[in-house]
């Protein structure tokens, strides 16, 4: 497994228990404003340094009693195969595991769930549910369908669960919003994230003004009909 880089505390990216988060390198979607273009473009994760698997799990070993669970993000930890033994590793070591993920792979997230591997799963809804506005968000070509199966297999789910959208105001006026949210509705929680302008894929992005946070809240309130939780994440 390519390790990118290691947070080795966070009290935010796992509700309600003390993680740290390990980003996999690589990612299938493009998306203009990604801030981790470091383990998304191939020639930017050449450069950077990885960090070798024997050493993240020592690292796990040395928290034992102070970490509750792990955070798997990326790039897309989909993406990769091996990702299930991945996951048996640190849940040897009696930890929780959230998921991050694009839903791309609807086969995988069933499988880990089916086989008790993650205990919450994040997923990003980059666009309203139809090819034409996610092959214009993601950057690329997505088969929308896979997008649509994970929403599905998630939400019957038992695990605990969210989803979120990274809101950038020359992408997601507030009639895309609403659309995302008709597309998941009923879904448990939904977080609007607002975008911020640094390091994104694409460079001018970094001159964009995100949203104010007013803006958002008249949003936010126009939708949360549609689930039991909506709040804003800045
Ligand atoms: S935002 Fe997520 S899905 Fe999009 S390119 Fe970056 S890592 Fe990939």
């Amino acid at each position: 497994m390519e390790i990118g880089g290691l947070q080795k505390t966070t009290f935010i990216d796992y509700p309600g228990k003390i993680a740290c988060t390990v980003f996999l390198v690589g990612c299938n979607f493009r998306c203009p404003w990604c801030y981790s273009s470091e383990i998304v473009l191939p020639d930017k994760i050449t450069r950077q340094p990885k960090i070798i698997e024997r050493d993240f799990f020592s690292f796990l070993d040395e928290r034992k009693g102070i970490l509750e669970g792990v955070v798997i993000c990326g790039g897309e930890p989909t993406i990769n195969p091996e990702l299930p033994d991945f996951i048996k590793e640190i849940k040897k070591r009696g930890l929780q595991v959230k998921l991050d993920t694009n839903g791309s792979n609807p086969e995988m997230i069933k499988s880990l769930i089916k086989d008790n591997l993650i205990d919450y799963i994040a997923m990003d809804i980059k666009a309203p549910l139809n090819e034409k506005s996610y092959n214009s968000t993601a950057g690329t070509r997505v088969d929308v369908d896979k997008v649509k199966e994970s929403v599905k297999i998630i939400k019957n789910s038992k695990i605990d669960y969210e989803f979120r959208t990274t809101v950038v105001p020359s992408i997601h006026d507030a009639d895309k919003i609403r659309e995302i949210a008709q597309d998941i509705s009923g879904a448990k929680k939904y977080f609007i994230q607002n975008f911020r302008a640094e390091k994104n894929i694409d460079e001018s992005f970094t001159k964009l003004e995100p949203y104010s946070q007013e803006s958002l809240e008249k949003i936010k309130d126009s939708i949360a009909h549609h689930f039991d939780v909506c709040q804003l994440r800045y």
